[in-house]
């Protein structure tokens, strides 16, 4: 793919987005996501030479919320390994982002680590070895290091609002304690997962922070994690990344991808780019609307789709 046609592609696809009516609608339930105007739109693309290519919204941050399970779940594997499979499973639930009903039946093993009950039990494993400052503390020198840039945050106002409101998450965790797949006190886990989510990150940095899922589980010629983690990783994403969503996005866009209630998605081309789009209306299971409809338009310009021969 020549670079300027690549530019072309994002600019043209931020230009389409813009002018659509049908948004989808901005996630409300922790209060100062529902402040952000429905007409952003970012979108970047960081291509396996290392080029970054930007349109729309891209440099402004936002709350990535459940993208940081993506990066929960490296840190975790990278601190129990395939032991962290025992307490979460690798199917996809099928149900809403934080749905509880499959807890009764499955012994409070949550279906995968990419739906809120998963991900509040990937916290509890990083607590068995970190105070939550500590875990926390990783957390961010991890994404400023695969992002390579010190200015990524997080939005302690973001994190608080989900303190005060995260009442199905607060079910979750101590519904999981009662089957013991919860060890640490219920609210140090859920601070833990609120700040984790609470990250905030631009596409450009975001998309840079995918780089280790594209390139085999190396960022900027250094090894993150092993080559095989990284496949699994993305096939994780593939499989569960979307809620209830996650077999059309498979089908629609035929890439790893992670979506968040703040209207970003991380997406993964393996071997090629690392992209992400931002877009604050949702879908109705959770997903941003328009950053679909915009990846589904890059796969099809470019030719990414994991599916399409080589
Ligand atoms: N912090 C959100 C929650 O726990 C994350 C959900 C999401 O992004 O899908 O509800």
């Amino acid at each position: 793919m020549q670079l300027g046609s690549i530019d072309t592609i994002v600019a043209e696809i931020a230009e389409e987005t813009r002018t659509h009516t049908h948004r989808g609608k901005v996630a409300d339930y922790i209060p100062p996501l529902a402040c952000v105007p429905d007409s952003k739109f970012g979108i970047a693309v960081v291509l396996h030479d290392g080029s970054v290519h930007t349109a729309g919204d891209a440099e402004e941050p936002f709350s990535i919320q459940s993208i940081s399970k993506v990066f929960a779940l490296t840190l975790a594997l990278g601190a129990v390994g395939d032991q962290l499979w025992r307490r979460v499973g690798r199917e996809p639930s099928g149900t809403a982002f934080n749905s509880i009903v499959q807890l009764e039946t499955e012994h409070g093993i949550p279906r995968n680590p990419f739906i809120n009950a998963g991900a509040i039990v990937v916290c509890d494993v990083l607590l068995g070895r970190l105070q939550p400052r500590e875990a926390i503390g990783q957390m961010l020198r991890f994404v400023r290091t695969v992002a390579g840039d010190e200015t990524i945050a997080i939005d302690e106002a973001v994190a608080r609002a989900e303190q005060d409101t995260g009442f199905r998450n607060m079910a979750l965790a101590n519904y999981m304690r009662a089957f013991g797949n919860v060890h640490a006190p219920v609210e140090l886990v859920l601070g833990t997962y609120f700040h984790f989510c609470a990250l905030s990150m631009s596409c450009r940095q975001l998309a840079l922070a995918g780089r280790y899922l594209m390139d085999d589980g190396r960022a900027d010629g250094h090894s993150v994690i092993s080559a095989r983690r990284a496949r699994r990783i993305n096939a994780l994403m593939m499989s569960c990344g979307h809620y209830d969503n996650s077999g059309d996005f498979a089908y629609r866009i035929g890439l790893p991808g992670k979506s968040g209630v703040g209207g970003g998605i991380l997406a993964v081309a393996p071997g090629i780019a690392s992209i992400a789009v931002w877009s604050p209306g949702l879908n109705p299971s959770g997903n941003s609307h328009l950053g679909q409809l915009a990846l589904e338009r890059l796969v099809h310009r470019t030719g990414w789709s994991v599916f399409e021969p080589r």
